[in-house]
């Protein structure tokens, strides 16, 4: 049975590179019908906050990623929350010890780093060298007696560790490239070095998909998931390892968690759907086909194989997310999706208007031409505004561009041809138009740019006389006649 963890820490906001993470693991335990274990590593006491562990859980859910044990939900190995299982740690860390598979370390840090130092200089490898192996009784107890407090170190076998990465194919790292290591710190605070091997030991995980940047780590992980089948801990296996490729933010640097790209409340308060951002980040080192960029989740579920995943660094493009969130705007939602996930940006805080001048009807009417325009939900509000603002919210650029000298002509022309048409319906209104123009020597473009600024506020837009439709007579004329006023 596939098991796979989605395993955060709580700090900060969350950031796309994470949400790459999850996705891949939960579409990974969908395909194969396995589960999604969400494990929260929150030992690091400085760097976590219960605010990130609860916008991480929302994120999760507005994402629409959901898990099948962990927080909210239980499961057979809960508690879920590495803060809550700190007597694991420290009992399976003095099984290490008690079987040699670990052993304190009393150097302190001024003494590693002067020796590292050397080490380098003499170019030789950097990792630790081991000075305290194989202290005796005695010398263990001088150091105590200085005062010093041991860390707890993991011995690392002399022998390659090879493993076949999912991603990457076969990768081998020497013995001295890869030392022993800290697992425990001297206030007995166990690092994620043993607490995520440990869990998912526990947590019976086959299965390992993360960033490349923790590539380095696994080699070590790989050897103490050895030492914890051979004290009993956990069903004995060592997990299969992908590690996904980095994401390129701009100027081919790696997306950082502070670059404001990569934040994914931003996307959230953008309104970018969460089908659309999921569709993009999938294509961040995935794809489904050869030309297929848009797609739903169920067929990332169906088509999704790790083995596909490219290892080579995958760029962020923001606006190739932008219209893929745009495609999934105009083609995946129904009218009445699309105005159900506008909802949140026709009142306040995100509408400039006042709740009671919203109208249902008037905005339904509009649905269907807006749908095809809007990159993201948020930008609805710009496109409806001149229906529920009492007056137009005008764009002074736009403003002067389309009333140039002799526009005011023309604007009174069109008001006289609007004021006679019998039906206020789109088609007559923009046979006026045309007219009025035309006496003007004016194609219908430039001659309903001042009409449009003066309804609008802006020269650009939903369909013209769409909008006058829905608009009415009476505000339109009144519109037009401040306009010339
Ligand atoms: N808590 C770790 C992190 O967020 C998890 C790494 C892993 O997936 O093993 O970086």
């Amino acid at each position: 049975d596939v098991r796979v963890r989605f395993c955060p820490s709580p700090t900060g906001d969350p950031h796309v590179g994470l949400v790459r993470t999850a996705l891949f693991n939960w579409a990974f335990a969908r395909h194969h019908g396995g589960t999604l274990v969400l494990r929260i590593e929150d030992t690091d006491a400085a760097r976590d906050s219960e605010d990130s562990y609860r916008a991480l859980l929302d994120s999760l859910r507005w994402l629409g990623l959901d898990w099948d044990e962990g927080p909210e939900v239980g499961g057979p190995h809960a508690p879920y929350r590495q803060s809550e299982r700190m007597d694991v740690y420290a009992d399976v860390a003095a099984r290490l010890i008690a079987a040699g598979h670990a052993y304190h370390c009393y150097c302190t840090t001024e003494e590693l780093t002067a020796r590292r130092e050397a080490a380098r200089a003499e170019g030789r490898p950097s990792g630790y060298d081991g000075a305290c192996r194989t202290l005796s009784e005695e010398q263990a107890a001088a150091y105590r007696a200085e005062g010093r407090e041991p860390i707890v170190r993991f011995r690392m076998p002399d022998t390659e560790i090879v493993f076949d990465d999912l991603v990457r194919g076969e990768l081998t790292f020497s013995p001295e490239n890869v030392t022993d290591y800290g697992i425990v710190r001297a206030n007995g605070a166990p690092l994620y070095t043993l607490v995520n091997p440990v869990d998912d030991a526990l947590m019976g995980i086959t299965h390992v998909l993360r960033g490349e940047d923790l590539l380095s780590s696994t080699p070590r992980q790989i050897a103490l998931y050895r030492a914890l089948a051979e004290i009993g801990v956990g069903g004995g296996g060592v997990p299969a390892f992908g590690h996904l490729p980095y994401v390129m933010g701009e100027g081919n640097k790696k997306l950082s968690k502070r670059d404001p790209q990569s934040s994914l409340n931003r996307y959230r308060e953008a309104g970018f759907l969460p089908e659309g951002l999921l569709n993009y980040l999938a294509l961040l080192g995935w794809s489904l086909a050869e030309d297929r960029d848009v797609f739903g989740l169920d067929e990332l579920v169906a088509a999704f194989d790790i083995g596909a995943v490219n290892a080579n660094p995958a760029r962020f493009d923001l606006k190739k997310c932008e219209a893929i969130n745009a495609t999934h705007i105009r083609e995946r939602l129904t009218v009445e999706q699309f105005v159900e996930a506008c909802q949140p940006w026709l009142t306040a805080p995100h509408a400039p208007w006042s709740p009671e001048r919203f109208d249902p009807e008037a905005f339904a009417a509009l649905a269907p031409l807006a749908q095809t325009r809007v990159t993201v939900l948020s930008d609805i509000t710009a496109n409806v505004d001149f229906l529920f603002l009492p007056e137009p919210a005008i764009d002074e650029a736009s403003w002067a561009k389309a009333m140039k000298p002799g526009a005011d002509a023309v604007l009174g022309s069109i008001r006289k041809g609007l004021a006679e048409v019998d039906s206020w319906t789109a088609e007559p209104l923009k046979e006026a138009v045309l007219a009025a123009g035309e006496a003007h020597g004016l194609k219908l473009g430039k001659a309903q740019a001042p009409l449009r600024v003066s309804v609008t506020g802006r020269t650009v837009g939903l369909p013209l006389f769409e909008s006058l439709e829905v608009l009415g007579r009476e505000r339109t004329l009144a519109r037009v006649d401040a306009a010339l006023d």
